[in-house]
Parts: structure tokens; sequence; C-alpha cells
């Protein structure tokens, strides 16, 4: 089979590499679609390199049909239409014990150190199918559509870390795809104003799209002033950082009333500091929290959420490329063009 292996920094080669086959306790996923995100540029160009193994056949946000079922496997028919959670928790160590799988210190991921979907075929390991990393989608969803269940699931997670409530009003800072995911998914919780601040203006027109309330261009505006305007004074219940530009983190901190809520979603440079008036966490009362990764419960909801049609991520979807083009895939999401860049194999 055809598959885009991590040979180096900066290179992503197409090999001819055995066709896997499913073992007692194993599945074979015909890849059905693998979205590229900022993070498959990061692990090519050699600036992420936690977990990740030279060698491995990239690409961590896959959906695939089951293809070939191992002696032992159950719960599966060929051609189920499944979504793949990358991570592959331990289940074992203090944060999974504690209901924190999403930061365990031992799991294993797709497109990192596991052969990911950046190719035909998958292998499906006993453990990651014993782990619950297999969902089985809606027969009829797309399956780039289910592909960005991982994206989906991170944002859930995030979610369940700021909270929203009905009536609230959030602040989304960047509208890159992960701005735009939470975006969807505060409108589909109830809030009453989004509002959607961004470097560029092409992608605040999808976010009106896809439930921005409010929109405006980081340079035209004094986000913290243009959101107290929008709430009376107050400022928003909660702002999410989906850009990791360090001088905005002070901005988010700003930009909500007594008691809100700030979320450091988006990854920021490593090892660079940012400068914030902590006084405004003391006196202001607020909640700061992070959000990376994702559990099962997240991941499982975000593919029945896509498959319901509950949230619309299909709007998020731009030209897909061929297998073959993988390496120009993952170039052209590095470089912000489209929003979600499906790499659709055969
Ligand atoms: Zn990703
Ligand atoms: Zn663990």
């Amino acid at each position: 089979m055809r598959a885009a292996v991590l040979v180096g920094p900066n290179q992503l080669e197409m090999q001819d590499v055995p066709t896997p086959k499913a073992g007692p306790g194993e599945l074979v996923l015909r890849v059905g679609a693998n979205t590229v995100c900022g993070t498959d540029g990061r692990i090519l160009r050699g600036e992420k390199t936690a977990g990740v193994r030279q060698g491995v056949i990239m690409g961590h946000e896959f959906s695939g049909y089951v293809h070939e079922i191992g002696e032992g496997v159950e719960g599966y028919r060929e051609g189920d239409l499944v979504g793949v959670m990358p991570t592959v928790p331990c289940l074992r160590c203090y944060y999974c014990i504690n209901h924190l799988e999403h930061v365990c210190i031992n799991a294993k991921l797709f497109g990192y150190w596991i052969d990911g979907g950046l190719a035909e075929y998958v292998l499906v390991s006993a453990e990651a199918i014993e782990r619950g990393a297999i969902v089985v989608a809606d027969p009829s969803a797309d399956p780039a559509e289910i592909a960005l269940a991982e994206p989906l699931g991170c944002v859930l997670n995030g979610v369940d870390n700021y909270g929203i409530d009905i009536g609230d009003t959030v602040l989304i800072i960047g509208a890159g795809p992960i701005g735009l995911l939470h975006t969807m998914v505060a409108k589909q919780m109830g809030a009453s104003q989004i509002i959607v601040v961004n470097r560029s203006a092409g992608r605040l027109e999808v976010a009106k799209e896809v439930g921005a309330t409010h929109t405006a261009l980081t340079g035209d505006v004094d986000v913290p002033e243009f959101v107290k305007d929008l709430t009376g004074g107050l400022g928003a219940n909660v702002a999410v950082q989906c850009i990791g530009v360090l001088d905005l983190f002070q901005t988010a901190l700003q930009s909500v009333r007594n008691g809100g809520r700030v979320n450091a979603f988006a990854g920021f440079p490593k090892g660079q500091m940012a400068s914030i008036d902590p006084n405004l966490i003391h006196y202001n009362e607020l909640t700061v929290t992070g959000g990376s990764n994702m559990g099962r419960n997240n991941y499982r909801r975000a593919v029945q959420l896509i498959g319901d049609g509950s949230i619309n991520v299909g709007a998020l979807l731009t030209e897909p490329f061929a297998l073959e083009d993988a390496a120009e895939a993952i170039a052209h999401a590095s470089a912000g063009k489209g929003i979600k860049t499906a790499v659709i194999p055969g």
C-alpha cells in the first residue's frame, strides 16, 4: 500500500509499505479520510518530537471502514465506518485512574508513534480496540466529517473545562478551525452572544456562517473595549484563546467580566513567556483553564454529534487532497490555506 512516512525533519516520503494484516484481536481499516492540522506541520518540521517515532506513518485525525476483522474481535462488521481516537491511554497511570485519561503520561498516539491515517490502510492493535479508541459512526456520515471528531472531541474537552451556560457571552480569539469549532459548540450550547475576533478577514465570514453573532479584526478594534461595548460594560462570561499569540492572553484576561473564565486552548510557542497582569485574576476572581486533548467520553460524543448532524463540521471542509499529495496538504494547512484539509486515499 502507499503511505506517507516521516523519514526525518521536513521529509515526508510516499512509500510502498506492506499492507497490514489483522492478527488475533486486531482490525485493519481502509482509510476513509485523514484531515490534517497544525500539529502535523510541527511534527513534520521537527518542532514537535515528544512521542514521535521516526519512520511512523503520519496522520492522527482519521476515519476508516472496517476492512479485515481479526480472530476474536467482536462488535464490528466489515464495512462499518469508524472513527479512531488517536490517543490510546494506558488506563493504569495516576491520571487515567483519576478520570484524566486525556493527560495520560503513557499514552501512545496514532500518527505520532503508532502508524496513522495518511495511508491506504491502518492496523488497529488489540490494545487500541480494548482501550476504546475505535468508535462506530453513523454509516451515512461523510468519512472526512468523522475524521473531524478528533478536533471536535478536543474542543468538547475544552468546553468541559471552561463551561458554557445558556445565555452566556463567549469570546473566541482566533478563527482557525479550532476557533470555528468552539463557535459551533457555543452556539449549540445556548450562548446568546458569540464574539469572534481574528487577525484576517476571510475566516470571519465563515465564523458568521457557523454561529458568530459579532466579529472584528484584532487590528481594527481594542478587543476588551469591543466586548465590553457589546455587554453593557461587563465583558464576556468566557474567553477562549484559539490562537497561540502570547500577547492575546492578556487580552483574554481583560475581556471577561468579574468571575469570568479564560481558557488557554491554543498551544503557545515552546519556551516563550506571556506577560500578564495577575491582578486581573486576583481581583476579578477569574478562573483560568487549559485544554489540549480528549478522553474517550468526548471522542464518542464528537462522533455522535457529527453523525446525527447536531454539529455540522462539514462547513469547515475545503478542497481535499489525494494521498500522494499528503506533504502538500500539510504545507497547505500550515500556511493557513483552506480551513480543514482532508486527504482522501483512492
Ligand atoms: Zn490534529
Ligand atoms: Zn494513563
